[in-house]
């Protein structure tokens, strides 16, 4: 497959008809992934709970009432008012209620709509740049997987299984049909990626006693050498690694965080996941174009 770096025949063919839509349907998709990052870590958590009191889980409470994805109905977590849905339009119902609950004017989070336009933003960038067809749509799914992993790791220190070994399968599939890359570079992507950073967890513990990431970091690694194929993995590592290291020196420069407390990684490995996969090519020909006499 070629990926140019900028896409010279504008909106990949795209008609305003086209992009609008991307754009406002990724907008509700970003609204879900909302959900996603706020009770997925929850679910997981009621689970673990259940199978540590030797309980087979069932998605009820203690009253009867199922706590999932799609149930309970949105609330406001301040004063419990049933959130109508006019007043979760993505954006438009943020703007519209000034940023506060309709009830109690406790302040809503910003967060719901940045992840609803980055979502909407990234969606419609996606799609006007590969169009619609089996590059653009898987993409585009990537790319919300990604978004959701990058909140909840930020919130919880965590990468749900749920999320990323699916992610393994879907690569390995696509790749199948040489979406990205052949399937031979895909299922070695998926190996080195598990075991690189396998490889050093066990190497920093072993030397300092300490734990500096977990094992979703490793599987989301896998998933994205799934993706994109090992050639990939040196520029997901590099880029990670620069992306992370800048950011800590940034935060410990101001004070706002002690080099004792591990950041999450996952964030890290998805922007450069995602860079990798829609620029990789290019950014690898040009790194090895200044070797070449
Ligand atoms: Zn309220």
């Amino acid at each position: 497959m070629h990926i140019e770096l900028f896409d010279t025949q504008g909106l990949g063919g795209l008609t305003l008809l086209g992009t609008t839509f991307a754009f406002v349907f990724s907008l509700l998709v970003g609204s879900f992934l909302n959900v996603v990052i706020h009770r997925l870590p929850l679910m997981m958590e009621h689970e673990w709970q259940a199978m540590a009191a030797g309980d087979e889980y069932n998605e009820e409470d203690a009253n009867g009432s199922s706590f999932n994805l799609a149930t309970p109905a949105s609330r406001c977590p301040h004063c419990q008012h049933r959130i109508r849905w006019y007043e979760n339009i993505p954006l438009i119902s943020y703007m519209a209620l000034l940023g506060k609950c309709s009830a109690c004017s406790a302040p809503i989070s910003v967060r719901y709509p940045v992840v609803e336009l980055l979502t909407a933003l990234i969606s419609t960038f996606v799609i006007s740049h590969f169009g619609y067809n089996s590059v653009g749509f898987s993409l585009v799914a990537l790319s919300w997987a990604l978004i959701a992993l990058t909140f909840i790791d930020i919130d919880h220190q965590l990468l749900p299984d749920r999320i990323t070994l699916p992610l393994i399968w879907l690569g390995l599939i696509l790749n199948s049909f040489t979406l990205f890359t052949t399937l031979e570079s895909a299922l070695w992507g998926a190996v080195i990626g598990y075991l690189s950073l396998w490889s050093i967890y066990w190497l920093f513990k072993l030397m300092t006693g300490k734990e500096g990431m977990g094992y979703g970091d490793f599987k989301l690694l896998a998933a994205l050498g799934a993706w994109c194929g090992i050639e990939q993995l040196p520029l997901i590592i590099l880029v990670s690694s620069v992306v992370g290291i800048l950011l800590a020196m940034v935060l410990m420069l101001l004070r706002k965080h002690q080099i004792a407390n591990p950041l999450p990684f996952g964030p890290y490995l998805a922007i450069a996941g995602w860079i990798a996969i829609i620029w990789g090519r290019p950014i690898t020909e040009a790194y090895l174009q200044l070797f070449r006499f």
